[in-house]
């Protein structure tokens, strides 16, 4: 009888063997209903050699129930399944589940009605005027439109009914509209020119090609990775035929709508959007799109990756130095790392665009293994800024001040000149402590080792790592003492009232998470700095991407020393990325910008290498360091966390494993040790850490490991290889 075997979507499974039923033609890919226990489940053809399953008799196997009419998954993703799993050490389900995230995508939907304004007749109820006022144009389920025009869903029907809102047939699967490579091409700088051209080609040539586009801020590297894109939309004889797609991957979508302006302005109209905040029918639509191949150009979150491009032809990383594009939770991968590996197996182009690249993406440089891009100016000969420290040591601000006189200096001069500011303080919310007066209480999250952060804009105070958040108390909750709790340390929205007392004239705007939270919130926000009606931006690491306004001429950063404290390996690689990338809004239109950088050590390396515009000299430090320890991309690390809501519970399943840990030349095993973190969400969290040789499986090592001890059902063991986080 003939049998295939089936990669199934469920935890704890592999794959599986099914029979084939009489008149199914099923081969790898095809994307398959198969019977589990009482139920069925969606699952994919595999090559039988690639996953070993149980023996099951002919006698005994059950049937697939049948094919979903969906393109069926290419080998290319089959096999990044396979490596991400394997590299990862991840189920393959939990893999799998990524490139099959939206199960009502297998399914085609039946055609739906939509509404839109018709005809308005002169007398209407006031609701009904209301209503068709905020509708306008808009287009709609019935629900949409009563979302939209504030209003019930029965004031709409009603409407309906009444002939003022006209049905439309439409068809949920519609294919989006294709960017057209000529729509705008721009004039490109030599230096763009070549860059560009060498992407193109690689895009043509159908061949592994990863390229590093290293350009200073305000450089164009947009201009010249749209180049790629245009050739992967020329790919195969122009865009009526031509089926090559590109994906996009950015580190915060929330931030795209600057890019998604350039883009439909090159291209002519809007790309297809992948995130998590679509919603059901977006999501269903963007993948079938992608698995046809109607969606040329993708661009979205990491997650993007593992969606069934038909024709991928390029992927660009936007930012590729961004520490988010590496996931925290569930398959703990790297974004960045993924697509390299996506390309290669696809054998296409890949641009990791940034102005800081990693030191992982140097080395791969250095080796030869990428092809460096370089954008050394700014384009239409804008300058960088000047950037200067201003020492804390000698300048103090005053007691209970965050910025010192130079600093509010430069941005009164600033607002005289009618030109705008920033100040970067990379910590939401009011204060970081809250501290009680009297009995010396750290206000701390139930759940979590962290304290809690005061928001004024809410009143709350929050953990921000599970979210748990009370209101800010009249009382002392440890000794009940009245009016003893003093906020400790600067937030952005402390700092925003700093200004207002120093410097009132200033009208703020806050750029955090808390304020600018939706890609509509970042429109706005673009177009009030635009109009001149603000002249200070407060913000988080969320001003430091993407943005550009051309009088923005002051860059303050209230604290270039934070992000160096109690550091991990990278703590000085991130604080140049973060403070040459913030840097970087500073004067990119005509006039050149100043920076200034409020530090106890202005005599540092890294401060120097900020002023001097010496990354080059930075970075071979911070290199040789990290040769010196083996450390990443020199030796590898993996690490181990240990968590449950027992505690004793997990510490001897963490003294377990640090007994039994691997022996082996170039291999070390650190702790077990309470994670710095060492409560979270109400979880015990115990770490350890594998340093190990690049020659070493290290995976095939920790794998024999973890088999080899005992876990109760209550601790939770996760591996994390090459983990960025160390809380
Ligand atoms: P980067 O991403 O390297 O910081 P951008 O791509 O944002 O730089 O480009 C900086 C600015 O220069 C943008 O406003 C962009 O529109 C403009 N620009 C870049 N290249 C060109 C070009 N070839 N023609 C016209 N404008 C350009
Ligand atoms: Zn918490």
């Amino acid at each position: 009888m003939p049998r295939v075997r089936v990669l199934v979507l469920q935890h704890g499974l592999g794959a599986l063997d099914y029979a084939v039923p009489d008149g199914l033609d099923l081969g790898p890919g095809d994307i398959v209903e198969v019977p589990l226990g009482p139920r069925t489940i969606v699952g994919v053809v595999w090559e039988a050699d690639r996953w070993a399953a149980r023996e099951v008799a002919d006698a005994k196997l059950r049937a697939v129930v049948r094919r979903f009419d969906v393109p069926a998954m290419t080998a290319g993703l089959r096999r990044l399944i396979e490596w991400t799993g394997a590299y990862y050490m991840a189920p393959p389900a939990a893999v799998l589940r990524m490139a099959l995230s939206v199960p009502s995508a297998l399914v085609a939907a039946a055609g739906v009605i939509e509404y839109r304004l018709g005809a308005v007749p002169d007398k209407l109820t006031p609701q009904r005027t209301a209503a068709a006022e905020r509708l306008g144009g808009r287009q709609g389920s019935v629900r949409e439109l009563a979302r939209h025009g504030g209003v019930s869903e029965g004031v709409i029907r009603g409407m309906v009914k009444a002939g003022m809102l006209t049905p439309i047939a439409v068809s949920p699967d519609a294919a989006p509209p294709v960017p057209d490579p000529d729509f705008a091409q721009p004039v490109l700088s030599y230096e763009q020119a070549v860059a560009a051209e060498d992407i193109a080609r690689a895009v043509g040539t159908r061949d592994f090609a990863p390229f590093v586009l290293d350009g200073v801020t305000g450089s164009g590297k947009t201009e010249v990775y749209f180049e790629g894109i245009a050739a992967a939309l020329r790919a195969d004889g122009g865009r009526e035929t031509g089926t090559g797609q590109t994906l996009v991957l950015v580190p915060e979508i929330a931030l795209t709508a600057p890019w998604l302006a350039r883009f439909a302005a090159r291209f002519g109209c809007a790309p297809t959007p992948w995130h998590s905040d679509l919603r059901g029918s977006e999501r269903r639509r963007a993948w079938r799109a992608v698995a046809s191949g109607d969606a040329r150009v993708v661009v979205g979150a990491r997650s993007a990756l593992f969606l069934p491009y038909a024709d991928l032809r390029l992927i660009v990383v936007d930012e590729a130095h961004e520490s988010s594009f590496k996931q925290d939770e569930g398959v703990q991968y790297h974004a960045r790392d993924v697509a390299v590996m996506r390309a290669q197996i696809e054998g296409i182009a890949v641009v990791l665009a940034t102005a800081t690249p990693a030191i992982e993406t140097r080395v791969q440089v250095a080796r030869g293994r990428y092809t460096e891009l370089k954008l050394p100016t700014r384009f239409g000969g804008a300058q960088l800024p000047r950037v200067a420290t201003i020492d804390l040591r000698t300048n103090p601000p005053p007691r209970g001040h965050w910025l010192s006189l130079p600093l509010v200096g430069a941005l009164r001069e600033t607002f005289v000149a009618g030109e705008q500011s920033l100040l970067f303080l990379n910590r939401r919310g009011y204060a970081p402590l809250t501290l009680c007066r009297s009995c010396g209480e750290r206000i701390e999250c139930p759940q979590c080792t962290a304290w809690l952060v005061e928001h004024r804009l809410t009143g709350r105070l929050q953990c921000h790592h599970c979210g748990y958040n009370v209101p800010v108390p009249k009382l002392c909750p440890a000794c009940a003492a009245p009016d003893s709790l003093v906020p400790c340390g600067p937030g952005v929205e402390r700092v925003a009232e700093e200004v207002a007392r120093v410097l009132p004239d200033l009208r703020v705007a806050l750029v955090t998470s808390d304020t600018i939270f939706s890609p509509a919130r970042a429109a706005a926000l673009v177009d009030a700095v635009e109009a001149h009606e603000i002249d200070l931006l407060i913000g988080t690491q969320l001003v430091t991407k993407g943005y550009h306004f051309p009088d923005l001429m002051l860059v303050g950063v209230v604290d270039a020393d934070l992000g160096l404290a109690g550091g991990d390996l990278r703590a000085g690689e991130r604080t140049f990325q973060q403070i040459a990338q913030v840097s970087g809004r500073a004067g990119r239109g005509a006039k050149p910008g100043r920076v200034l950088l409020q530090t106890h050590q202005p005599e540092a390396r890294i401060m120097r290498a900020l002023v001097d515009y010496d990354a080059e000299g930075f970075y071979a430090a911070e290199t040789d360091a990290r040769r010196d320890l083996g450390l990443p991309p020199f030796g590898r690390l993996a690490g181990i966390v240990v968590s449950g809501e027992d505690e004793a519970a997990v510490a001897a399943t963490a003294r377990s494993l640090g007994r039994s840990a691997p022996q082996a030349d170039g291999l070390a095993v650190l702790g077990p040790a309470p994670a710095p973190l060492a409560m979270l969400r109400g979880r015990h969290r115990q770490r350890l850490l594998v340093h190990a040789r690049r020659s070493l499986d290290l995976q095939g090592i920790i794998a024999e490991w973890l088999e080899g001890v005992a876990v109760p059902a209550s601790v939770r063991v996760t591996v994390d290889i090459d983990p960025y986080n160390f809380l």
